[in-house]
């Protein structure tokens, strides 16, 4: 079935779809003719649309296996590319980790150091305080305000990084793209007309017919056959 009929080019390892590439990529995902259409055609490149492809209005061109455009890389996510955007997603994550866990450990280590649970402060009344964990944040964020404030700014990009990763990894694992998920919500609300034309049975019934269980997801996404390398290899 995976007959790869059309010479290597840069735009078949970003996984744009051509007319050289076009009957191939067809074969590649099953039609389920409600989100995606056996005999769509983009009107912008001309082109039969494959399953699961979208066009890129930023990118101007469609994308095979189309998960979203990121701003951050200036690049569509797609078929061959996804796991370097995983790769990308999971060492920025841990990178926001990593910084927050140094500065954690400096305060801490000041923390120690100063012996700072061990001093009092007057409070207004007059009276004689142990410092307590409050007032021990505060008198951090007076004294090193960069490094605390550097401290929350990357504790919360690393739960927004390991949100969307999680995310990413939820979507591999049950075989979705972003934009299938998206589109998907959108088709399973009372509102969409191409669910309020099925009977209502059928409508229920729509579900992700390209998982073929966890391995072989995360094969597709990890491991994915590239035509330009089988070409390179025959
Ligand atoms: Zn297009
Ligand atoms: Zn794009």
């Amino acid at each position: 079935m995976w007959c790869w009929g059309f010479e290597p080019r840069a735009s078949c390892m970003l996984g744009t779809i051509t007319k050289a590439n076009e009957s191939v990529l067809l074969q590649a995902y099953e039609f389920d003719e409600v989100m995606f259409w056996r005999n769509a055609k983009c009107p912008t490149c001309d082109l039969r649309k494959p399953a699961r492809s979208k066009h890129c209005r930023v990118c101007d061109r469609c994308v095979h296996r189309f998960d979203h455009h990121c701003i951050w890389v200036n690049n569509c996510i797609g078929a061959w590319n996804a796991r370097y955007f995983l790769i990308y997603l999971s060492t920025l994550t841990a990178s926001a980790a990593t910084m927050a866990i140094v500065c954690a450990a400096f305060l801490a280590h000041l923390v120690v150091v100063l012996d700072l649970y061990q001093e009092t402060y007057i409070d207004d009344s007059g009276h004689v305080q142990a410092f307590d964990t409050v007032f021990l944040i505060q008198y951090l964020f007076l004294s090193f305000p960069r490094i605390v404030f550097l401290l929350g700014f990357v504790v919360v990009l690393s739960f927004l990084l390991a949100g969307y990763l999680c995310f990413m990894l939820y979507l591999v694992a049950t075989n979705q793209t972003t934009n299938e998920w998206c589109r998907g919500d959108w088709a399973c609300s009372q509102h969409c007309p191409l669910v309020t034309r099925l009977p209502p049975a059928e409508a229920q019934v729509y579900q992700n017919i390209h998982s073929h269980g966890l391995w072989s997801n995360l094969r597709e996404v990890f491991l994915p056959v590239l035509p330009c390398s089988e070409k390179k290899t025959q």
